[in-house]
């Protein structure tokens, strides 16, 4: 008998056949003597359109939304870019998978996919489409080396024990189509004239990255320039040799009070210091942490022109399919414990040759390994294979990989910092002036990418030793905006959800990012960014990204301002995680989105349209203010309505309205003037039904279900005086 795998990409089942020395080809499988290797290429499948539900839902009309299917179908996805035409590729594949499961040879399907939520879904939505008989197992692997896949296959563990992950992929792939679907329709539909006829695109994690980007945006735009002063002195040793030095009270330099350094600068003219305290410290600088995909996507957007993260983890993803790294979707900055042993094998292989090789030493140190802080995979590391030919942009992201983890078997780098306190002899100066040098000691890890420090070399200089002021100067310094995000600085803000840590090569910052408190994960951020320059919410001005007038539009009057909230996604990302941990139910939190997104379509539904304001001419009298958007409420023919009702405001009220007519009274100017302004409308000599006079008021109020109104009355009390 026979096992069936079923790899993500026709490139992995390569490897995986080659490890299990099969040469025969056929048509979209590779076949050995106890096993058989076919492959998917990413999602084969997709969930049904809305119109797949119910052929009249076809078109978008407000009143089909929100739809909820009462259960989510999968169908053969369609075509690139052309909604409705089935892929052929895939449909075919998909006939090639189903037919080998039926092989009566065949006893088992073992699912090769990428060892994470979306691998997991990408295997398990076919095995659920063609509904399969057949004991499934798993295959989990972090590279695709032949050691790797040997020893994989032989401790395959039931796909069953995965359920918790394929839980949270399937999660997330119905909460995205939930709100996707219903949001951009509806948002689409309703907010659509003549200056835009575009979708609107509304997405889970694409709005609160848009809102990290506004905020920088508005900060740079309200920054108020401001400038400060220095006092700098040039100080004269025994030898001739000049120290500059910066004037400092209390530990600060920067001076908003020119005055107060003009007056020192008078007194200090003819003047000497004296060296009253000499600091000299050794510093030990630790090589940067190996790369999880965000600091690699920083690291290589930041270093090369024209990379986008995006870019970077396509190119990372070749070098995983070429065995050459390993798993790069990875949020974990160390490596598993239990990784040493081949960790220190592939730094072997991989030293050879380089002209510090002797300098290179296996350690295990808590910085390299650590289980602790290692969430289902490790840093990403290159494997024992030696790279052949490979394309210039995988060069790059490859070398920028081997270089951080070869830094991290390299000595630590040292410094020695000499800072000088100076007081002025013969003064009342409060203040000292400082000077500072740094030397680099042991150049250690750094030689690997030459990273050079700025040094200021200070003259010997011994304490209490006498210099002599020769010169000062007053330097002005203006603060600059805060600068506008690039790739790099956003998919950290994502990463920590907005969380600023001080260290950005703290523990305790590798710990937040492990909890999956986040906005979106280390897989998808890349293809957000992507996509808010794709659907025209931001551009990129050089290695800066900034909204666009479409991006303002939306973060600033969009109705559904749960997201753009950073905190909201973060929690929503983490359930997400806590499913894929057990800790919380799939279906909880579906129901959660089936209710944000029931509430969402209705606040669009009833969103008066972007904030306009309605200009009258002075002939129109104006009833009063409309409680919905604040326009002006004014008199026509048949009713009391809103100015703004070309932009979709329905605020009304009829004149002829049978409830008031009921009770015998009449709805006219003064009463809706009334109504409007104190929020009810008092009535005497009500008629009842029996024929009996009562007072009451009267109140117009809002079904916030529905959104429209109707009357409420209130009874007076005639013996109770108000
Ligand atoms: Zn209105």
């Amino acid at each position: 008998m026979k096992k069936l795998i079923i790899a993500e990409k026709p490139s992995v089942a390569k490897n995986i056949a080659e490890a299990l020395n099969i040469k025969s080809r056929s048509d979209g499988y590779l076949e050995g003597d106890n096993y058989i290797v076919t492959w998917v290429f990413g999602h084969l499948l997709q969930l049904y359109d809305v119109v797949d539900y119910d052929e009249k839902l076809k078109g978008w009309r407000l009143e089909n939304f929100p739809f909820i299917p009462s259960e989510f179908q999968y169908k053969i996805k369609s075509k690139n870019n052309e909604r409705g035409v089935i892929d052929a590729g895939a449909q075919k594949q998909v006939n090639t998978i189903k037919n080998l499961v039926l092989r009566s040879d065949v006893d088992s399907v073992i699912s090769a996919t990428d060892y994470d939520r979306e691998g997991q879904v990408i295997a398990d939505e076919i095995f659920l489409y063609l509904s399969i008989q057949k004991p499934i197992f798993r295959l989990l692997l972090n590279e695709w080396t032949p050691d790797e896949v040997l020893k994989g296959l032989d401790c395959v563990c039931l796909n069953s024990e995965m359920q918790s992950m394929q839980d949270a992929g399937f999660g997330r792939q119905i909460a995205d189509w939930l709100i996707g679907i219903n949001l951009t329709s509806v948002a689409t539909v309703k907010y659509k004239n003549s200056n835009n006829s575009k979708v609107l695109n509304i997405g889970r994690v694409l709005l609160p990255t848009l809102k990290i980007i506004y905020d920088r945006d508005k900060e740079i735009e309200s920054f108020e320039s401001s400038k400060y002063y220095k006092l700098i002195s040039f100080n004269k040793t025994e030898k001739g040799e000049i120290i500059e030095a910066t004037y400092a009270e209390d530990d600060n330099e920067k001076f908003e009070d020119i005055a107060i350094l003009q007056a020192i600068e008078n007194e200090i003219k003819g003047k000497s210091v004296i060296v009253f305290d000499k600091q000299v410290e050794r510093k030990k600088e630790y090589p940067p942490y190996l790369f999880n995909l965000s600091n690699l996507q920083g690291y290589v957007t930041s270093k090369y022109k024209g990379w986008t993260s995006d870019k970077v983890l396509k190119v990372a993803q070749e070098l995983y399919e070429k065995k050459l790294i390993t798993y790069p979707r990875t949020a974990s900055s160390v490596l598993d414990e239990s990784l040493t042993e081949k960790v220190n094998k592939v730094l072997d292989i991989l030293k050879k040759g380089l002209p510090y090789e002797s300098e290179i030493q296996f350690s295990t140190s808590k910085r390299i390994f650590d289980s602790s802080k290692v969430e289902s995979h490790s840093a990403i590391i290159p494997t024992y294979i030696m790279p052949g030919k490979i394309t210039p942009d995988e060069d790059a992201v490859y070398q920028a990989v081997k270089n951080r983890f070869i830094m991290q078997f390299l000595p630590v780098a040292e410094s020695e910092e000499t800072k000088l306190s100076m007081r002025v002899l013969d003064s009342s100066i409060k203040g000292e002036f400082v000077s500072k040098g740094k030397v680099q000691i042991a150049e250690g890890w750094k030689i690997v990418e030459k990273i050079t420090t700025k040094e200021t070399i200070l003259p010997l200089v011994e304490q209490d030793e006498k210099l002599e002021i020769t010169k000062s100067e007053i330097g002005e310094v203006v603060r600059k905006p805060p600068k506008a995000h690039s790739e790099k600085t956003l998919l950290r803000v994502m990463e920590t959800c907005g969380k600023n840590f001080e260290d950005d090569q703290s523990e305790e910052m590798m710990i937040s990012i492990l909890t999956g408190f986040s906005i979106g994960t280390p897989a998808t951020r890349a293809e957000t960014i992507k996509k808010l320059r794709d659907v025209g919410y931001i551009e990129s001005k050089g290695k800066n990204l900034v909204c666009t007038e479409l991006g303002i539009m939306l973060v600033e009057t969009f109705p559904v301002k749960e997201l753009f909230d950073l905190e909201y996604t973060g929690k929503l990302e983490k359930t997400l995680s806590d499913i894929e941990r057990k800790k919380f139910n799939k279906q909880d939190f579906l129901d959660l989105i089936v209710e944000f997104t029931k509430k969402s379509v209705s606040d669009i539904k009833n969103d008066i349209v972007f904030g306009s304001k309605i200009v009258l001419p002075d002939t129109v009298e104006i009833i009063g203010k409309c409680p919905e958007c604040g326009n002006p409420i004014i008199e026509t023919e048949k009713a009391f309505g809103c100015s703004n009702w070309k932009n979709g405001c329905k605020f009304t009220i009829w004149k002829n309205d049978k409830f008031i007519e009921s009770f015998g009274k009449k709805i006219n100017a003064d009463v809706v003037r009334i109504l409007l302004e104190k929020g009810r409308v008092g009535f005497r000599g009500l008629l009842s039904k029996k024929g009996n006079k009562f007072s009451a008021y009267f109140k117009y109020v809002k079904d916030t279900e529905k959104g429209n109104y109707s009357w409420s009355m209130e009874f007076i009390d005639e013996n109770k005086s108000n």
